[in-house]
């Protein structure tokens, strides 16, 4: 079959001649026909990331049912489809993450495209349990980026928002995570970095969370228009902001450094004066290190700030009395438990998601896929990059 292979540190091939995979009795084939570009992909590429080559990239698929192996259940022949990038490897989902309902973290995770062969590629195999069909009104061009850039903060905003002081003292805590009667909503969200996966968070936050504000912080005017189209009712440029303040950060430290974060920070709340400045939960998709300092002096008191973007350093200087003091709740995530699948796929059918807005660039090919990944690193992607596969 014909796939993009990485033979190493930026040797990116396409060949037509790699072994089709090879289906168990429970696995489906999948015609793989879109996949979304992810920044994982663009690290892996240049050897950020360690991973056993040849291998294929590619883990935001979507594609149609080719076959099914003879135990394979729930789909049928010319299903449309969407694969999480991350699903169990364990037996029955029986080791101790998966039993407590991480199965998005299990410990036999298998991470495609990374860990397995991925999607960049005509074909691939997957277990059948782990396949999601997905209505045919949905374009696949668009429906391929819900199982990474769409699941992930939909995980982050639905799973990992309410602060635990709020489930200790609710008579029924099911009811702040259902979407009916949802935690976030009328609440103040921000979202600092509006990429590939905050601008999915924006998105959600807006307009399935229903929270009453969402504020989005980048540096980049026209990512900050793309956050107003996609819900963002109030945009923060960081940089301008420290411009207009003749503020250079990057040659302050200690006490000049911390002042100047509080000053965004509260330039960043000053938007929610008419709910008392209150900011309830901060989501930080920006994948610099050094954000973090700022979402912790932006959020609220008793609230929770949530790393979603992937920081690649160490934050420089970090004083974090302030979580103390503000009682706050900080929270990792990951990828997106399997029970949480269905419910974007059904939010996306009832269309709460505007897909259309966050795929901006659908002209890519597999034969294209290195200049996708230069152009991704070269900032020339506003949302979501999707790649033709046939
Ligand atoms: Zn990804
Ligand atoms: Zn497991």
């Amino acid at each position: 079959m014909k796939a993009a292979v990485l033979y190493g540190k930026e040797e990116l091939n396409i060949v037509s001649d790699f072994d089709d995979p090879i289906m168990g009795s429970s696995d489906v084939l999948i015609q793989s026909k879109y996949v979304g570009l992810c920044s994982t992909d663009r690290s892996l590429y240049r050897g950020f990331v360690p991973f056993k080559p040849p291998l294929i990239i590619g883990h935001e698929i979507a594609g149609v049912v080719e076959d099914l192996g003879a135990s394979a259940t729930g789909l049928d022949v010319g299903d449309h489809v969407i694969i999480p990038p991350v699903y169990p490897g364990c037996e029955n989902e029986t080791c101790s993450s998966c039993k407590e309902g991480l199965t998005n973290r299990c410990k036999k995770s298998v991470f495609i495209g990374h860990g397995v062969h991925g999607g960049d590629a005509e074909l691939i195999a997957v277990p059948s349990k782990y396949t999601f069909k997905i209505d045919e009104s949905v374009p696949l061009d668009e429906a391929c980026i819900i199982p990474d850039a769409v699941s992930t903060p939909f995980h982050a905003l639905k799973s990992r928002s309410v602060p635990p002081h709020i489930i200790q003292h609710t008579s029924n805590p099911n009811r702040l995570f259902d979407r009916k009667s949802h935690w976030l909503q009328g609440k103040n969200v921000v979202v600092f970095g509006v990429g590939g996966v905050g601008g999915p968070t924006v998105n959600l936050a807006a307009k399935y969370f229903k929270a009453k504000n969402v504020v989005a912080v980048d540096i980049f005017n026209e990512k900050l228009e793309f956050a107003k189209n996609l819900g963002a009712t109030h945009t923060v440029n960081s940089k301008t902001y420290f411009e207009e303040n003749n503020i250079v950060i990057n040659e302050l430290s200690g006490r000049d450094k911390a002042k100047a974060i509080s000053g965004l920070a509260r330039h960043i709340s000053s938007h929610l004066a008419e709910d008392k400045f209150q900011v309830d939960c901060v989501l930080d998709c920006s994948g610099v290190p050094d954000t973090f300092p700022t979402a912790v002096e932006t959020a609220s008191k008793n609230r929770t700030v949530i790393q979603v973007g992937w920081p690649p350093k160490p934050v420089r200087e970090f004083l974090n009395q302030k979580i103390m003091d503000k009682y706050l709740t900080i929270n990792g995530t990951w990828a997106c438990p399997m029970n949480e699948m269905k419910e974007i796929v059904e939010a996306v059918e009832a269309n709460t998601v505007d897909l259309n807005l966050l795929v901006t660039n659908k002209d890519y090919t597999l034969d294209r896929l290195e200049n996708a990944i230069h152009d991704l690193e070269g900032g020339k992607i506003l949302g979501r990059a999707t790649i033709s596969i046939v």
